[in-house]
């Protein structure tokens, strides 16, 4: 075979794998979204079967042969091709890594280790939980030393979530945030000023809710001709194929969560509606970083959706809506009550400024935990006793402490870290497009989010996974994920707030 008859076979195997990609993420959002719940048993033998024939395609040895070959030919086939094999070759040598009989223990014990985590949250029971978190954790090391790595597991599981990333690296940035976040914390608690969130606590009517959720994408350029909102537990975006992006949220009465929810997930879904065409059923359509995907959520409802400029535009819209809610609040009162910044228990209900501090304890314990430096017995003390250091509250019972996530009992070490670099490439990518785009604040403010949509296709949507995080971060940023233009975000923002000098 010539290397373009090669090459042109290999992409005929990566496109069926993708279109089996694609029929999975359609199962797992029927399945969150309008399965009937009887149809859970059947549906898992389906998913089971679909990842089986997966696994078996994208470690073949026909594949394998193909890679090796085009790996060898490298740079002589141009630099598009020659990334489509190498996106294509860490999604196949990392399956290839893992025995086929550890990939069965693993499905096995995370499914067992989620229903007895849901039962011991639900029972506020932390020993409940501990023997099968044990468990999970000595088949997280096995895992990691099947994979490969240089001494140090937590950087085989980190990996998979955020390539090339390392310990040490996620380390330094993380401990510049927590030096950074808890005495501004503090400071902001220590400040006096309490806005009043009367004016986002409703109740909200939830379809009226979802209409102007419906304005806001349709503003950020979400196109709804390629995609739908749905309603789910816990919202989320998938990604089908390029012309199929669906976006979950869930209402409650306080306005922020439908709303910011909403706003973060078409985050996601304008990443995958900006994929290059040409990059369709390819590998290089597959993001691989967790951070980087994060970093479009987060840029949108937090950058975008949480300032002045964007509620100058929406805020008379929002009080034509409800006027029964908001007729006595003005724009001011309304941003203070959005941006409101307080220590509380829950991850997932956190203002974006201590939700960091979250991610960090949870970073430090998860590493501490595979290095053996704790133990899963002393978790709920270890856990409460950061929680006092950093926040200066303790969780009451672990159901609202230690049991709150599920990433654990699922088998997902190494993933939180990638929601505050995505939180820090957010505050990168916007300090940069604002360098590119000198009236972006003028834009937003009159609601014209295109330019700033357009900036992030160039930069960051159309490449996929074309180049590793931080050389994608060079590229549209000139410097590596760092820590300084979101401490610098957050002075600004919330100094003026919480009148901080
Ligand atoms: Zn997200």
């Amino acid at each position: 075979m010539t290397v373009k008859e090669t090459y042109d076979h290999m992409m005929s195997l990566a496109a069926e794998l993708a279109d089996l990609e694609s029929a999975a993420a359609l199962l797992g959002w029927d399945q969150e979204t309008n399965m009937p719940e009887k149809g859970i048993e059947g549906r898992a033998h389906v998913s089971a079967t679909m990842a089986g024939v997966r696994h078996e395609k994208l470690t073949h040895g026909e594949l394998h042969d193909l890679l090796l070959e085009l790996k060898e030919v490298g740079g002589d086939m141009g630099p598009e091709n020659k990334a489509q094999v190498a996106a294509l070759w860490r999604t196949h040598d990392r399956a290839s890594r893992v025995p086929g009989e550890l990939v069965k223990r693993m499905a096995k014990t995370r499914s067992e280790a989620t229903a007895v985590w849901g039962q011991a949250r639900k029972n506020k029971d932390f020993d409940g939980f501990a023997p099968k978190l044990s468990e999970m954790m000595s088949l997280q090391k096995e895992y990691a030393d099947a994979l490969g790595h240089d001494g140090t597991a937590y950087n085989a599981l980190l990996e998979e979530y955020e390539p090339g990333a390392k310990l040490a690296d996620i380390e330094r940035v993380l401990n510049e945030v927590k030096d950074f976040l808890i005495p501004f914390v503090k400071a902001i608690a220590d400040s006096g000023v309490e806005p009043d969130l009367k004016c986002v606590l409703g109740p909200y009517d939830t379809k009226k809710q979802g209409e102007f959720g419906a304005m806001v994408i349709k503003a950020m350029g979400f196109d709804l001709g390629g995609g739908r909102v749905d309603v789910s537990n816990h919202p989320f975006c998938s990604g089908i194929h390029g012309g199929d992006v669906r976006l979950t949220t869930r209402y409650k009465d306080d306005l922020r969560v439908g709303l910011l929810g909403t706003i973060h997930e078409a985050g996601h879904g304008l990443y995958e509606q900006g994929a290059l065409a040409a990059h369709a059923r390819t590998p290089l359509a597959d993001i691989q970083s967790l951070g980087i995907h994060e970093s479009q959520s987060r840029m949108w409802e937090n950058n975008v959706g949480l300032s002045h400029g964007f509620w100058n535009h929406f805020f008379p819209k929002l009080q034509d809506m409800f006027p029964e809610h908001l007729a006595s609040t003005d724009v001011n009162g309304f941003y203070a009550a959005m941006n409101d910044v307080r220590p509380s228990l829950i991850r997932i209900e956190a203002d974006e400024v201590t939700y960091n501090l979250h991610i960090v304890l949870r970073f430090e314990i998860e590493r501490d935990l595979l290095a053996g430096n704790i133990e899963v017995k002393d978790l709920p003390e270890v856990w409460n006793e950061k929680f006092r250091t950093y926040f200066g509250i303790v969780p009451p019972t672990p159901d609202v402490g230690v049991l709150q996530d599920i990433h654990w009992a699922a088998g997902y070490l190494g993933y939180f870290p990638t929601y505050t670099l995505g939180s820090l490439n957010a505050a990168q990518f916007y300090a940069a497009a604002g360098r590119a785009l000198p009236d972006l604040e003028e834009q937003i403010a009159r609601g014209d989010f295109i330019p700033l949509r357009d900036w992030l296709v160039e930069n960051v949507h159309r490449w996929g996974s074309s180049f590793a995080p931080n050389e994608l971060m060079e590229r549209a940023t000139g410097k590596p994920t760092n820590a300084a233009d979101l401490i610098t975000y957050f002075k600004t923002k919330y100094g003026e707030l919480y009148g901080l000098s």
